[in-house]
């Protein structure tokens, strides 16, 4: 396995491997990886020839009152992990390498990713499609895994890849849980014993409000609204319980027939999303 910290090697590489007539194979994350992290990596190694990590704590997708400075990192045990999932190539590029410091060229994805995070997070998603374009710049993949646990990430990316015609196929990895059905995610280190045993509250919520949708689809509002009633009564500060059709994330009508019901709250300062995708 190699590591690479500057964009020209990792691209120089990506474009000999590409020649040599090489498929390969992305992974995108900002890293503390876990098993969900690991799941999206074993898809990739099933499919390509070279599978490139990523590892990028990725400044332009944090707003300056959010965790940047604290996100969790473990560069050691990451590289580890990589190494037993047989990973070829880590890029972990430091935020000077990546950004130049005058940098004023942005991606802007401008339908979906209005509602959800867009929302609360307004330049979450420039961060994100401006970041991942880099990647696919950089690390030249034919495909690229990315987690439906960040659900309306997944079609943002899919969108822009659609849109400015990158010619990648962007595969969904599915949502992994802990034993208990707290989605996994690197965020989860923050919350203490109590907030952890709360927060499996927004799983339960979710699961709640599929089954009332899907028993009576007619009174979704009433199933988000008993929902938000679940993570509320655990102490949770909900910041959304949507549910949208998972083609438009617009509001469903009669014609919808994929649903995603996606939530975020806060367990003491630490923000969690979670979603359930269902069929009407
Ligand atoms: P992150 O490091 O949190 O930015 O995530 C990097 C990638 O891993 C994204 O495509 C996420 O959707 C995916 N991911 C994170 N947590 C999970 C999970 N619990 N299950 C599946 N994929 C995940």
């Amino acid at each position: 396995m190699t590591v690479f910290k500057t964009k020209k090697e990792l691209q120089n590489f990506a474009l000999a491997a590409k020649r040599s007539g090489k498929t390969i194979g992305l992974v995108p994350t900002m890293g503390f990886l876990h098993a969900g992290h690991m799941s999206l990596i074993d898809i990739a190694r099933a499919k390509a020839d070279i599978v490139i990590v990523s590892v990028f704590v990725n400044p332009t997708q944090f707003a300056p009152n959010e965790d940047f400075d604290s996100y969790p990192r473990d560069f050691e045990r990451d590289a580890k992990m990589c190494e037993e999932h047989k990973v070829d190539v880590i890029f972990a590029p430091n935020r000077e390498e990546m950004y130049d410091a005058n940098a004023s060229t942005y991606v802007n994805e401008l339908m979906l990713s209005r509602p959800l995070c867009g929302a609360s997070r307004p330049t979450f998603f420039r961060g994100v499609t401006t970041v991942v374009t880099k990647l696919f710049h950089l690390a030249q993949p034919d495909f690229a895994v990315f987690g439906e646990k960040d659900a309306q990430q997944l079609l943002v990316i899919k969108r822009m890849v659609r849109d400015l015609d990158f010619p990648i196929e962007i595969i969904n990895g599915k949502l992994i849980r802990d034993e208990d059905g707290l989605a996994m995610s690197s965020r989860n280190r923050y919350l203490s014993a109590d907030e952890r045993k709360r927060a499996l509250s927004i799983h339960r919520a979710l699961l709640g409000a599929k089954a009332a949708i899907l028993a009576d689809p007619g009174k979704i509002d009433v199933a988000l609204h008993n929902a938000k009633a679940v993570i509320t009564a655990a102490e949770g500060r909900v910041d959304y319980v949507s549910a949208l059709d998972t083609e438009t994330l617009e509001e469903p009508t009669a014609k919808t027939k994929h649903l995603i019901v996606a939530a975020a709250a806060f367990f003491g300062t630490t923000r969690l999303i979670d979603n359930e995708m269902f069929d009407l």
